[in-house]
C-alpha cells in the first residue's frame, strides 16, 4: 500500500527549541537550510572550510567544523556526496551524535548497501527530494512544493515519524507530497533511472541521430528536430501534466496516426530492452553495483578524464555546438 504525507500530516512545533544542524551546504544543503530558516527552525551548517563555507557565511549562517556542529545538535541532515559520506559521518558526524539525536539521509543509498551503519540508539530518516538543489529553492519560494521519497529507517525515540515529517515540512516537501519507502528502494529507483532508463533512452536517440545524419539529414536540423528545438521537452512536460497517451492530444492528426501504426513495430525491441534492463535491476538490487563502484573509486577521475575527452571528440559535441549557434540555443542565444 502507498502512503503519502501531505501539510497537514506534519507539525513543525516538533523542531521548535531544537538544532538543526545541516552538514554539506552544497546543492541541497544550501537549498534545505534557506527553506528551513525560512519555515522558523534553528539552523547550523557544518562545513569544511572551502568556498560553499564562504557562502553560508554571506547567506547569514553560523557555520562551525562538521564535529562541532553536529555536537550541538538534535538532528542532522547529512547533505554531502554519496561517495564521501561514509567517512564524513564515520569521522566528524557518529562520534557527536549522543542518543536521541536525529540523523536524516537525502539518498538511500550509504544505508541501502551496509556502507553506513548508524548506531541503534538514532532516530534514521530518509528525506529525499525528488528535485534538484535550486528547484528545491524555487519552488519553495514560489510557494509550491516538490515531490520527495521518505522513510523512517529506524525509531530509537518512537519519534521518529513527526521529526522526519517536521523537516519534509520545513524543506517544503509536504506541500508537494512525501511518499514513503524504505532506503534500499529509493537508492534501487534513482540507480535504475540512471543506469537503465537513460542509458537505454541515450541509445534511442543516438540511433536515431546517426540514422539520420547517415541519411544525409544536416547534423544542425536533425538535432533540432529530434531535441534541440526544446519540442520535445515540452511533449515531455505535457506527457507529466496530463498524462503519456493523452498528450497525444496535443500533436497533429497525421502525427497521431503515424505514431500509432508505426509504433507497434518497436514492440520487436522490447524483450531485449527489458533483458538489459533486468540484469541492470538485478546488480544494483543485490548490491553488485554498489560493491564495484566502491571498489573503483580511486580510478573513476582517471575514466571521467578519459570519458570527456572523447565526448570532446565526438561528431555529435560539434553538432549540437553548430545547431545551437545557428539558432541561438542555450549560451549561443
Ligand atoms: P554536493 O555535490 O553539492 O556537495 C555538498 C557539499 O558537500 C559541498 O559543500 C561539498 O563541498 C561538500 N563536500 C564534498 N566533499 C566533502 C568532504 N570530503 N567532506 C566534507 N564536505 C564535503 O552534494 P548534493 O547536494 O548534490 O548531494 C547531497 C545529498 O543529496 C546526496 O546524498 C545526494 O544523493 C542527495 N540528493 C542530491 C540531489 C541533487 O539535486 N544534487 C537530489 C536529491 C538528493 P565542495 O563544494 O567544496 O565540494
Amino acid at each position: 500500500m502507498t502512503t503519502l504525507y501531505h501539510d497537514s500530516d506534519a507539525d513543525l512545533s516538533v523542531l521548535e527549541g531544537r538544532t538543526l544542524a545541516i552538514v554539506g551546504y552544497g546543492n541541497q544543503g544550501r537549498a534545505q537550510a534557506l527553506n528551513l530558516r525560512d519555515s522558523g527552525v534553528s539552523v547550523v551548517i557544518g562545513n569544511i572550510r572551502d568556498a560553499a563555507h564562504e557562502e553560508a557565511e554571506a547567506d547569514g549562517f553560523e557555520v562551525r567544523p562538521i564535529a562541532e556542529a553536529c555536537a550541538d545538535a538534535d538532528a542532522v541532515m547529512l547533505l554531502v556526496p554519496d561517495e564521501v559520506m561514509p567517512q564524513v559521518y564515520a569521522e566528524g558526524v557518529a562520534p557527536a551524535l549522543r542518543p536521541g539525536d536525529l540523523i536524516s539521509f537525502a539518498s538511500g543509498y550509504n544505508l541501502a548497501f551496509g556502507l553506513i551503519e548508524p548506531d541503534p540508539s538514532l532516530d534514521v530518516v530518509l528525506v529525499a527530494p525528488r528535485m534538484i538543489g535550486v528547484g528545491v529553492r524555487e519552488t519553495f519560494v514560489e510557494g509550491r512544493g516538490f515531490p520527495c521519497f521518505v522513510g523512517v529507517h529506524q525509531d530509537a525515540t518512537g519519534e521518529a515519524l513527526p521529526r522526519m515529517l517536521a523537516l519534509c515540512k520545513g524543506i517544503g516537501a509536504t506541500r508537494g507530497g512525501c511518499i514513503e519507502m524504505s532506503m534500499h528502494d529509493e537508492a534501487t529507483l534513482d540507480l535504475f533511472t540512471e543506469q537503465g532508463f537513460g542509458p537505454a533512452f541515450g541509445r534511442v536517440l543516438m540511433t536515431a541521430v546517426e540514422l539520420l545524419v547517415g541519411a544525409g539529414y544536416p547534423p544542425e536540423a536533425v538535432l533540432v528536430e529530434l531535441y534541440l528545438s526544446g519540442e520535445f521537452a515540452y511533449s515531455l512536460e505535457k506527457m507529466r501534466e496530463v498524462g503519456m497517451m493523452k498528450q497525444m492530444d496535443f500533436h497533429s492528426q497525421t502525427s497521431q496516426y503515424g505514431s500509432i501504426t508505426r509504433g507497434a513495430r518497436f514492440l520487436a525491441v522490447d524483450a531485449p530492452i527489458r533483458e538489459k534492463m533486468t540484469e541492470v535491476l538485478e546488480e544494483i538490487r543485490s548490491g553488485k553495483f554498489a560493491e564495484e563502484w566502491s571498489g573503483q573509486q580511486e580510478q573513476a577521475r582517471e575514466l571521467f578524464e578519459r570519458i570527456r575527452a572523447a565526448r570532446d571528440a565526438m561528431p555529435m559535441t560539434e553538432w549540437e555546438r553548430r545547431a545551437r549557434e545557428a539558432f541561438g540555443i542555450g549560451d549561443a542565444g
